[in-house]
């Protein structure tokens, strides 16, 4: 597996188009767009990176794979009163959907999604508490106390949302929100903005590999079915209008962020963690995608094959 993820890592090194960064906000524009990392977890303990995987990059939409895992823990099935599980084939950000759909968002990972998965979560408190929740639950699962929140990504979040408080707004009008719109802008905004390095990244998704299992502590985060589920929303809506593309060409569950991070699960195998900052024309990590799809081909690990 070493030698995988550094040939992996030196096959990277040599593509000569990487992508653009996100430019939306400073600290994404400035990040370097020659960076790679790429860190595989096994349920058994064994790590494996190669590039930079102790740097930390904003796991921007990757969050939201977080943030679904505690809403069912709170809502259960209920949950899909408020969202659907469908993919969108419109970009992240749509609010064309929205008016067609009557304020129910596609699925939980759009941004429309997303948002409404932040609502259903809060029950009545506030982002400060919230943020902790989710913050510890991350931590539990990579089994690091060292993740943060990256609060000057947050602000400019924050500064530059005015897509994303449309849409908000434009759900509650609906009538679907039970706490203040701002408060759960607030609360989306700094889940998007946790920072993280793929060898933690990769820990805190290997219950999504174990059937819902931690395997540090052995603990249940949730059953098999609900894991299975997760997966399944991660092939088929994980990135955006490339969902398709990304299934086509890598063959396991995955979810992006504009950050350049991508969490691919390869069932009963590995949680997979790659970064690299530059983007395809949709939004998704182009060498994250290209490595993984070199992955997939060399270990035979993808969900279709046997
Ligand atoms: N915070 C970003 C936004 O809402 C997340 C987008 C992404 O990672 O795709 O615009």
């Amino acid at each position: 597996m070493q030698r995988i993820v550094d040939e992996i890592a030196e096959q990277m090194a040599n593509v000569s188009d990487k992508g653009s960064v996100a430019t939306y906000i400073p600290q994404l524009a400035q990040v370097d767009p020659n960076q790679f990392a790429i860190t595989v977890a096994l349920p058994n303990g064994e790590i494996y990176s190669a590039g930079c995987s102790q740097t930390l990059f904003s796991i921007q939409s990757i969050s939201k794979v977080f943030t679904l895992t505690l809403a069912l823990g709170k809502l259960g099935e209920a949950l899909w009163a408020r969202v659907g599980r469908e993919p969108s084939g419109d970009p992240f950000n749509s609010i064309v959907q929205l008016e067609h759909e009557n304020g129910r968002p596609r699925n939980p990972f759009i941004n429309a999604g997303a948002i409404a998965v932040a609502d259903a979560i809060m029950q009545g408190h506030k982002p400060k508490e919230i943020l902790a929740e989710i913050l510890r639950f991350i931590r539990f699962l990579a089994n690091d106390d060292a993740i943060n929140i990256d609060e000057k990504v947050a602000q400019s979040e924050q500064e530059t949302g005015n897509r994303n408080a449309s849409l908000a707004f434009f759900m509650a009008s609906f009538g679907h929100f039970e706490n203040p719109v701002d408060e759960v802008l607030g609360t989306y905004f700094h889940h998007c903005s946790i920072a993280m390095n793929t060898v933690q990244l990769a820990k805190a998704g290997r219950f999504l590999a174990n059937n819902g299992i931690n395997p540090d502590t052995n603990c249940v985060v949730v059953s098999s079915k609900r894991a299975k589920r997760i997966n399944s929303l991660m092939l088929m809506c994980g990135h955006y209008d490339g969902s398709g593309e990304f299934a086509y060409r890598v063959g396991l569950p995955g979810k992006s962020g504009v950050g350049g991070g991508i969490l691919a699960i390869a069932p009963g195998e590995a949680s997979i963690a790659v970064w690299s900052p530059g983007l395809d024309i949709i939004g998704n990590s182009k060498l994250g995608t290209q490595a993984l799809e070199l992955f997939t081909s060399k270990t035979g690990w993808s969900v279709f094959s046997v």
